[in-house]
């Protein structure tokens, strides 16, 4: 038996792309498109030329994230055209191919895995120095196949996504032992939403009652600060979210013989930059997240 044809073609179409990068997490929801969306913008940022590609079939998130919602993709005799954030940001995502963002994608394996084999040897990417791969949540089917294929074109390895807690925590030991199984290499593990951090004046400031009414004091208790501490204002709270007693992502960590890139806190002003697909390195609204982000990134 001769090799795999699609294979073959993956191995073709990968030649042209340096690094792969898949992006892992053990549950849905922990934040792992948010980073996914957020590497890719900073690594462009440093004018690399970036794909990201969206293989999480059943939620795909990614073309929100990138601002890029009801675009479509275009076809020429190169193969299917990734859509571009910028010229340096093109961006894959089965997303695009729903005629309504309301659509449940609901396939069964043989289905995700021919689609996913066709946006690993049909998309036409170029010259590429990073592909961040966006995987669905969980270890399936789809994982093994998309670990094959990209193994065989040579991949740098996984980073995968968590929070803080126990319950978050046990899915991503499973993860980490998948990737040992598949001979995957693990860049790192993001702990993501590892505690609240916002500005001081953002919050609401609210006198609640034994009854459980709540009075809303923020205009008088953000009147009082500017009287007599204006520089409170700017004060960054921190609180956990989450029970950590178990250690979090750092003892995982250690225990699975891993590397821990850094956390990063619930940050609302993120999760902002992420429903209105913008980076949150421009503008300097994200004061503890972004920086966070940018440190775990300069890490890889
Ligand atoms: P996943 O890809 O793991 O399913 P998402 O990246 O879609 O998770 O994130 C789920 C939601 O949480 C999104 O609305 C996202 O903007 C938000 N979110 C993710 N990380 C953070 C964070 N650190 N701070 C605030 N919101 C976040």
């Amino acid at each position: 038996k001769g090799p795999d044809p699609d294979l073959v073609s993956i191995v073709e179409r990968m030649a042209t792309v340096k690094h792969k990068i898949l992006v892992l997490s053990g549950k849905g929801g922990v934040g792992k498109s948010t980073f996914s969306a957020q590497l890719s913008f900073a690594l462009a940022s440093m004018d690399f030329q970036v794909g990201l590609l969206d293989i999480d079939i059943c939620g795909p998130s990614i073309p929100k994230m990138l601002g890029l919602e009801g675009q479509e993709i275009h076809q020429s005799n190169l193969g299917w055209s990734p859509v571009y954030v910028e010229s340096n940001l093109g961006v894959m995502s089965i997303g695009f191919m729903l005629p309504n963002p309301d659509d449940a994608v609901i396939w069964r394996g043989p289905r995700k895995n021919g689609i996913i084999k066709q946006f690993l040897k049909d998309v036409y990417w170029g010259e590429l120095d990073f592909l961040i791969v966006d995987a669905p949540p969980g270890t399936s089917d789809e994982h093994i196949s998309i670990v094959q294929f990209l193994q065989a074109t040579g991949i740098d390895g996984a980073i995968i996504v968590t929070t803080p807690q126990q319950v978050s925590l046990i899915d991503v030991r499973k993860e980490v032992s998948f990737c040992k199984k598949v001979g995957l290499p693990v860049l790192g593990v993001v702990e993501n939403m590892s505690g609240f951090s916002q500005q001081l004046s953002e919050f609401k400031f609210m006198n609640v009652s034994a009854s459980g009414e709540q009075k809303d004091m923020t205009e008088s208790v953000i009147a009082y600060m500017r009287e007599n501490a204006p520089e409170m204002l700017n004060l960054i709270a921190f609180s956990e979210v989450f029970d950590t007693s178990g250690g979090g992502g750092t003892k995982m960590c250690r225990d699975m013989e891993v590397p821990f890139l850094g956390k990063v806190p619930l940050d609302p002003q993120l999760c902002k930059a992420a429903e209105e697909g913008r980076s949150c390195f421009v503008d300097g609204k994200c004061k503890v997240s972004a920086p966070a982000l940018k440190a775990i990134i300069d890490k890889l």
